[in-house]
């Protein structure tokens, strides 16, 4: 920061009292020359005086159109005028040394370097000729100082100017640095706090006041566009996440080069950008959108390689008088409706959307409370072999019956605790009441059962997991090969090393693991051949579909690979003796389905002894 830098912020601060400095000073002038009329001082200084009114009142009245520090420079010419007339007719014993320092200090604190400078030169001149008219007698009223003496005062002088100039302008070289770090400071800061480090881009903060700015504090009709990087998560899992982060700064700048003046861009969130857009009607919005990801497509390269970037959009128009809060809000609720399902088109808010988005709220709310309190309960489904007729397992079920919602499907809540990242602490509560009604269900179904317990990816991959589990079968003592965990193939988006090494450990404990579902998720035979899985389950869609020749050479050709591999088939959600038959006849045999029984409540009030 330079030193003109520093001078004209303090004079843009200091404009007002200048302002008010004037005229203040303007009165003085006019009332002393008045008041001298009326003294015995000689009548020309209230001619000076007037003189000096004058001026300053004309500079007050011309305020506006003349710079601070011009009017600064006035004040301190009057200054030196009035102390050399002063002077002259006072000498060394009047005001006019007092003046001429003060002059020199304002000067030197509020203008420039080389003006104050300047200013100190023409005073200190002023001064030595002063002084050499007083030794010569020029001066009306001068006391004929000898030449010693007057040098004694120049010299005096000449030293107050050094030390004024010296120390006041090392404290501003002083301020000047501190100022300079703070500036420096504020200015990392303001961009932490308003930018996004990895793209460069605004944050969701900075696109807030932007759009606030813009449009005052309450909205204006315009749109705000969402757009939600759908394979970041996996290509974070499968690859890695600097990876991730090239995909993220390349995507910011192929949309910056898009988009270019026609919006404004802002990386909202981990994989969200947000287009605030110029347009007023949703038609070309949903149409400019569109545009925009087609020649996304086209445009994206990573690393050289053309890569697939995949987005979830959602857009919201902002309501007369609607703050950015309820915008990004409404935006939202039409971004999640478009991830729950799967939309692959641009989904425009609309108040269907708002009350789902309600509903979904309330239950995400309600959830927590129920984990928090563990209210949920169990039910076992029978897996039955369907040659003997014998229960060979079951599946524990969670259920739940809210005081507010009633009962509420496990699919919701489950999807509910998953979103809300509570899948842990409510893995735990299934496993340490499933583990602990083991005896029953051996008393109930026979001591060779199976229990099945369904666990979550993220739950599988937690930290201490399977010392968890480890636990739990030594305290309900649970003999070795009893258990089984049923995991989706979504488990396969998460590191696969890790996948693999907590699936060793588990085996080692004794645990059987399924693959649930199977033929819905992240499907891929390849997940047959590179886990170490005991048992697929055929996933119910399938059951439920029309019994075609290619579905059935499908089905066949997962028993043949299941059969080569040594892995048990089961079929779920078999409802009836058709369905029944026909997963019998390509050779399944144990089957899950309310074609032997619901999932049921385990007697209650019953105990373990
Ligand atoms: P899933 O693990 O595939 O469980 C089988 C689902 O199919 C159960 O639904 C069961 O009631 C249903 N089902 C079984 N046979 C039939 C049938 O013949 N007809 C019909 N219509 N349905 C049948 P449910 O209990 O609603 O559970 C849905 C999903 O919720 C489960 O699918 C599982 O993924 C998840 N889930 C349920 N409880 C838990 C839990 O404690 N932990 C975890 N992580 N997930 C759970
Ligand atoms: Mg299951
Ligand atoms: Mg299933």
């Amino acid at each position: 920061m330079s030193q003109v830098f520093y001078n004209k912020r303090i004079l843009s601060r200091i404009e007002e009292r200048v302002n008010l400095i004037i005229p203040i000073a303007s009165l003085v002038a006019l009332l002393s020359s008045v008041a001298i009329l009326y003294s015995t001082i000689p009548v020309r200084f209230a001619y000076i005086d007037a003189v000096v009114a004058l001026i300053f009142a004309t500079v007050y009245f011309v305020r506006h159109v003349i710079h601070t520090e011009t009017k600064l420079m006035i004040i301190i010419s009057i200054g030196y005028g009035v102390g050399f007339l002063s002077f002259a007719d006072g000498g060394f014993s009047s005001a006019g040394l007092t003046i001429f320092m003060m002059c020199n200090v304002l000067a030197v604190l509020m203008l420039s370097r080389k003006r104050g400078f300047l200013s100190s030169g023409i005073s200190f001149v002023l001064f030595l000729m002063l002084g050499l008219m007083d030794y010569w007698g020029w001066i009306r009223n001068g006391y004929g100082i000898t030449l010693a003496k007057w040098a004694v005062n120049v010299l005096m002088y000449f030293l107050f100017l050094i030390f004024l100039h010296t120390s006041v302008y090392a404290i501003k070289e002083y301020l000047l640095e501190i100022i300079g770090k703070l500036e420096l400071n504020v200015q990392k800061s303001h961009y932490l706090a308003y930018f996004d480090r990895l793209t460069d881009l605004p944050n969701y903060e900075c696109l807030k006041e932007h759009i606030n700015e813009e449009h005052g504090q309450k909205l204006s009709s315009q749109y705000l566009v969402v757009l939600n990087l759908r394979n970041l998560r996996t290509v974070n899992s499968v690859y890695n996440e600097s990876f991730g982060d090239a995909m993220l700064i390349e995507t910011a700048s192929v949309l910056r080069r898009l988009i270019g003046g026609d919006g404004y861009l802002a990386r909202v969130s981990g994989n969200e950008f947000a287009l605030w857009i110029r347009l007023s009607e949703e038609a070309s919005v949903v149409e400019y959108t569109n545009h925009l990801l087609t020649q996304f497509g086209e445009k994206f390269e990573l690393e050289g390689v053309r890569k697939k970037a995949e987005f979830y959009c959602a857009v919201a128009r902002s309501g007369i008088g609607e703050d950015f809060s309820i915008l990004y809000k409404k935006v939202q609720t039409a971004l999640a409706y478009a991830k729950r399902n799967g939309i692959n088109e641009v989904v425009v808010f609309n108040q269907k959307l708002e009350a789902a988005y309600v509903e979904r709220e309330r239950l995400h709310d309600r959830v927590k409370v129920a984990v928090d309190e563990d209210v949920f309960t169990l039910v076992y489904q029978k897996q039955v072999n369907s040659n003997t007729g014998q229960v060979v397992g079951v599946e524990a079920l969670s259920r739940w019956e809210d005081v507010e919602l009633g009962q509420v499907s496990p699919a919701l809540f489950i999807d509910a605790i998953e979103i809300l990242n509570l899948d842990v602490i409510f893995g735990q509560h299934v496993l340490r009441r499933s583990f602990a009604d083991y005896r029953l269900l051996q008393e109930k179904y026979g001591s060779e059962v199976k229990l099945a317990v369904n666990i979550s990816p993220k739950q599988l991959i937690s930290e201490h997991f399977t010392d968890y589990v480890g636990g739990l079968i030594d305290q309900y003592a649970i003999e070795h090969g009893r258990i089984s965990f049923e995991i989706t193939e979504d488990v396969m988006i998460h590191e696969q090393t890790l996948v693999k090494s907590v699936f060793e450990q588990l085996k080692h404990m004794g645990i059987r693991i399924s693959l649930d579902d199977f033929g819905t998720g992240y499907s891929s035979l390849n997940h047959l051949v590179s886990l170490d899985i005991d048992a697929v389950k055929i996933d119910k869609t399938f059951i439920w579909q029309h019994n075609t020749p290619r579905l059935r050479t499908m089905l066949e050709m997962i028993r043949r690979l299941t059969d080569a591999y040594g892995l048990e088939l089961v079929a779920e959600g078999v409802e009836t003796e058709e369905q029944l038959e026909n997963i019998r006849s390509i050779g399944c045999y144990i089957i899950q389905g309310y074609y032997y029984g619901k999932p049921e409540r385990l007697e209650e009030g019953k105990e373990f002894k």
